[in-house]
């Protein structure tokens, strides 16, 4: 028996990453019984057989996973922004980003683009929110050298608009990229951009990645209730006033007393910040218990 990291699924197959060698897998039959389906991202026991094939026989507990993409044990969501055009919408980037936290993932919001714009203000939204921001530029190489070393050893999920940089911020971080996704395309006889399935990517800097198409692929699946009972947490610069708040049970959208409101009102918490979670509570509301 080995281990190893399932790489991709593709038609029925599996294919696991052991470290030495990517073995066609199967699965066992016992998973689909248990209401199991190996994702991508998986940390799995192998049964080996010859020619490089092999059986899934046991999946690991998973730290988490995604729907849409279909993906297990995503350590971290890098959400490509950019304030050129098209612009990221800060609505969409705490939305995501909100979802990630649920799910126990670190979260960087990487701003690209500056060499056409600084985005000033996106920046200061997130620096003052407390998450994780970074400047880069595909185009220049601004804030690459941080990048790398901040997906290095994880599995990173990148997300954005279309158009943001997300294929060419990974092609400059990583040449071979570009020509792994060009054999993918190349044996599925179609183009990377209609190409649906899910791949982790190994760069040359010791980082995995998943590319994802777009938000739209974290979109509605995940807007459930768990993510309505836990909203406030997941918005991390809200946890120092939460426990303040007058009245149990605040909502932190209106109510006299409200710590929240109050640090949104001096400043502390940023305004964008805060309308968005407004929306998103908004959203959510109509989500039942007993649904
Ligand atoms: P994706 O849809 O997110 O994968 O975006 P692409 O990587 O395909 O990039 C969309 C367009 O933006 C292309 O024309 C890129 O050349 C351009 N682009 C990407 N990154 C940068 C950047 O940092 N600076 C500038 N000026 N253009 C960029
Ligand atoms: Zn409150």
């Amino acid at each position: 028996m080995s281990r190893g990291r399932i790489q991709k699924a593709l038609s029925g197959f599996y294919y696991v990453n052991t470290g030495t060698q990517l073995l066609q897998c199967r699965a066992r039959g016992k998973f689909r019984k248990e209401g199991l389906t190996p994702l991508v991202g998986d940390w799995v026991d192998v049964q080996e057989l010859p020619g490089g094939q092999g059986y899934v026989e046991r999946i690991e507990p998973r730290k988490n996973q995604f729907a849409r993409p279909a993906v297990a044990n995503i350590d971290q969501l890098v959400i490509i922004a950019s304030h050129a055009i098209p612009q990221t919408d800060p609505y969409l980037i705490d939305r995501v980003s909100a979802i990630a936290v649920l799910k126990g993932c670190e979260v960087l919001v990487c701003i690209n683009k500056t060499d056409l714009d600084p985005a000033d203000d996106l920046y200061e939204i997130y620096s003052s929110a407390g998450l994780p921001v970074l400047r880069v530029s595909a185009e220049s190489g601004e804030g690459l050298n941080q990048l790398t070393e901040a997906i290095s050893e994880k599995l990173s999920a990148f997300t954005g608009n279309s158009g943001v940089g997300k294929s060419s911020i990974l092609n400059a971080l990583d040449p071979e990229f570009h020509l792994q996704v060009g054999e993918v395309s190349q044996a599925l006889g179609r183009g990377r951009h209609t190409t649906r399935h899910v791949e982790l990517y190994h760069l040359r800097c010791g980082a995995d990645v998943v590319d994802s198409p777009g938000f739209s692929s974290f979109d509605t699946d995940e807007l459930n209730l768990e993510l309505k009972r836990e909203l406030p947490n997941t918005f991390p610069e809200f946890a120092p006033y939460l426990d303040h708040c007058r009245f149990t049970g605040c909502s932190h959208t209106k109510e006299k007393g409200c710590a929240v409101l109050k640090a949104v009102r001096e400043g502390k918490v940023p305004k964008s910040r805060h309308e968005s979670y407004l929306r998103l509570y908004e959203e959510l509301k109509p989500l039942k218990e007993w649904e």
